[in-house]
């Protein structure tokens, strides 16, 4: 199935239309972005959108969202392995700086000892589907243990999706669009690992970026969230320059911001890329948040273990069933795509003269999150036949390039789309799966499989950002 367009669609109504209609539901529904272009905080757009949902097949949709409490798991037990993420890791801030000052101050609270023996983590684990075989097969793309987007967005979709289809589709259409609340799983969460703090009247600070927020609505709406299911609970918006004015430790390493109020959680939607620290203050203030006995969403272990050495790493089953049981492991191995070490070892450099015939099956990523960070097809040669002497190669990891089936869709987006007026767009689609995870150690307080969130792009990027206009944001049509 290639498209869930109503054959008869255009019979029915105009391209125009339609294209008012998905306009003016972003627009009072809040699937919205600050406008770029007009600097006032009072000014958004709609955000990009797909009109119909995406075909995506029932069984690996399923699939992944059985496999998401084994993700949840893995990416905490790796996270307190301290063992493991130091080898692991151990060549790659050797010549990644980032991930050595993470890593860094991750070694020094482990040193001082952790006041706060809790992990708390909302993740997104994200899949396409790979038609390089005979048999389509769900292949993951990495699993975001930081600032995990698009958890309000993605069930604003499915109720977009859900409107669209009643309207135009038939009735049988909306047994195929499945439910979506990843937006209350997500507050249901914060307000589970609110509880296990325990202080009435602590709060919970988000820690935003420095700049203009764009993706408010993702942002906002999920305080809003948890407001709406605990108006007692309340949340306050930081950013790291205003922290490191007014954060401190009290009493037993207690996180204190503004007037003496005690923070519970810190959420990170920023600390994830090196400009986010501009100065060694940056860093100072997240080694005080580190150590406090707040829980950290992300703590940096979790950070860390999100990290794509560790994603190229866990590829080895051997060294996965350290950390999932057999059957789980086996199951989520066949998800993996191939993933290669750039090490300068023998398998590193057969590695490297392996992908330097064939780039194009390739896609080389360093260790960073956020997009528009990867290298693709000749750019691949290029930069390995630039790095080949050098220890850079090392900060990199190589996967093997997914080639996901290409759908149509109608795409409603506030940027004006290139070629010709049609809104028909050949796309191909990322499946993203939320989870969410609090416990120490030896024990599990909460698992659970929170919910979805379909991102398309047109199939001429290579990388779908919906902020910065290739990607668009869907839902899926299950078949
Ligand atoms: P980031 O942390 O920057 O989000 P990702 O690993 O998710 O890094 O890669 C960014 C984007 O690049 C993905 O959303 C996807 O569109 C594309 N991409 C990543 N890995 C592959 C792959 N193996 N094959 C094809 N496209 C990929
Ligand atoms: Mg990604």
């Amino acid at each position: 199935m290639d498209s869930c367009i109503p054959s008869n669609l255009l019979e029915r109504v105009s391209l125009s239309d339609i294209e008012n209609e998905a306009r003016d539901f972003a627009l009072c529904n809040g699937v919205v972005f600050r406008s770029k272009s007009l600097t006032s905080d009072n000014v958004v757009e709609q955000a990009p959108i797909t009109i119909f949902p995406s075909p995506f097949p029932r069984k690996y949709f399923e699939l992944s969202l059985s496999m998401q409490q084994d993700v949840n798991l893995l990416m905490h037990r790796i996270s307190f392995n301290h063992a493991f993420l130091k080898a692991s890791l151990e060549r790659t801030i050797s010549v990644d700086e980032f991930t050595k000052n993470l890593f860094e101050v991750y070694e020094r609270v482990e040193k001082e000892g952790q006041s706060q023996p809790i992990n708390f983590n909302l993740l997104r684990a994200d899949y396409m589907l790979d038609t390089k075989k005979e048999e389509l097969e769900l292949k993951q793309v990495e699993v975001n243990t930081i600032a995990a987007g698009f958890a309000i967005m993605g069930p604003k979709l499915s109720q977009f999706h859900h409107h669209i289809v009643s309207k135009y589709g038939r009735p049988d259409d909306l047994k195929s669009l499945p439910e979506n609340k990843c937006d209350y799983q997500f507050a249901r969460a914060f307000i589970d690992a609110w509880e296990v703090y325990g202080k009435p009247g602590s709060i919970i600070l988000f820690v935003i970026e420095d700049t203009r927020t764009l993706n408010i609505s993702d942002q906002r709406s999920m305080e809003f969230r948890i407001s709406e299911l605990r108006p007692d609970v309340k949340v306050v918006r930081r950013t790291f320059a205003q922290l490191i004015e007014c954060a401190k430790l009290k009493d037993n390493q207690r996180l204190m911001i503004d007037h003496n109020d005690e923070v519970a959680i810190v959420y990170f939607r920023y600390g994830y890329a090196p400009d986010h620290y501009p100065s060694s203050e940056y860093w100072s203030l997240r080694h005080l948040i580190e150590r406090s006995r707040a829980l950290k969403c992300p703590s940096l272990n979790g950070q860390l273990a999100g990290v794509k050495k560790i994603q190229q790493i866990i590829c080895n089953k051997d060294i996965l069933e350290k950390f999932i049981d057999t059957k789980a492991a086996e199951r989520m191995h066949r998800t993996f795509a191939g993933i290669w070490s750039l090490d300068k070892t023998e398998e590193g450099d057969s590695n490297y003269n392996k992908i330097l015939q064939q780039p194009s099956n390739y896609v080389l990523k360093p260790q960073r999150e956020g997009g528009a960070n990867n290298i693709y097809g000749e750019n691949i040669r290029k930069f390995l036949l630039n790095v080949e002497s050098l220890d850079t190669r090392e900060a990199y990891i190589a996967m093997d390039y997914i080639r996901p089936p290409v759908v149509v869709n109608l795409i409603s987006s506030p940027i004006k789309l290139s070629e010709g007026n049609s809104l028909f767009r050949q796309i191909d689609s990322e499946l993203g799966i939320f989870g969410t995870i609090l416990g120490d150690t030896n024990s599990i307080i909460m698992n659970r499989e929170a919910g979805h969130v379909l991102r398309s792009k047109r199939i001429c990027y290579n990388e779908g950002g919906v902020s910065s206009g290739q990607g668009v944001i869907d839902s899926p049509y299950l078949f």
